[in-house]
């Protein structure tokens, strides 16, 4: 069984592909390289050639798209082993999970494999739950969901709540995130605003 930290307001994490580049200057402020540079695998994982360490010792990212090897059984984790998800979600007693995807990098990098983007998103869409993405690459994610079927933005919508963290936002650079309102998504926006990042 899966139980929610008490002070986690999404239910779960699940990064099957990672990689970024810093785009503004808030990226000084990574949070996840110092994550990353603390935590010592023995095996390859998605960060492989994602991270790097530079002369100074610190920790940078490559730039490289990553994602986990085709059959590893993480790829399907919100719809396997997460498939019933915590026993005490955010949203309520019976209510679905928020999985916070791609945690550790940025989905919508450029030069991230189609396939890979759609991989993400198309199994939070199949799963019971719903799916949180957050990305500074904005254009990169405005192009891509542009581009997908009409038949299935409805059922995007009703699944993906979308947070971006635009590189200058009142004239700050690095500033706080603003959620994308999917039309079928304001019902949950109301009941989760009270953890809304930026609102
Ligand atoms: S976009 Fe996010 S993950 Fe990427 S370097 Fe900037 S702060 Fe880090």
């Amino acid at each position: 069984m899966f139980f929610r930290k008490p002070d986690w307001w999404w239910d779960w994490t699940w990064t099957p592909v990672s990689g970024c580049r810093p785009v503004s200057d808030g990226c000084k402020y990574c949070w996840s390289l110092p994550w990353l540079k603390c935590h010592t695998w023995q095996t390859e994982t998605v960060y492989t050639g994602a991270i790097e360490e530079a002369v100074d010792g610190s920790v940078r990212w490559t730039g490289d798209a990553t994602a986990l090897r085709p059959g590893d059984p993480m790829w399907n984790f919100p719809l396997t082993t997460f498939r019933d998800g915590v026993v005490n979600p955010a949203l309520g007693p019976g209510k679905p999970n928020l999985i916070f995807a791609v945690v550790d990098g940025d989905l919508f990098l450029e030069g991230r494999p189609t396939e890979d983007i759609n991989r993400v998103c198309r199994t939070l869409v199949a799963s019971k739950h719903l799916g949180l993405l957050c990305s500074k690459y904005i254009r990169q994610m405005v192009d891509h969901l542009a581009l997908l079927d009409p038949r299935s933005v409805p059922r995007w919508q009703s699944k993906l709540l979308l947070a971006l963290v635009p590189k200058i936002r009142n004239g700050l650079t690095g500033g706080g995130r603003t959620c994308v309102h999917w039309p079928r998504l304001d019902g949950l926006c109301t009941s989760h605003s009270r953890h809304c990042l930026g609102r």
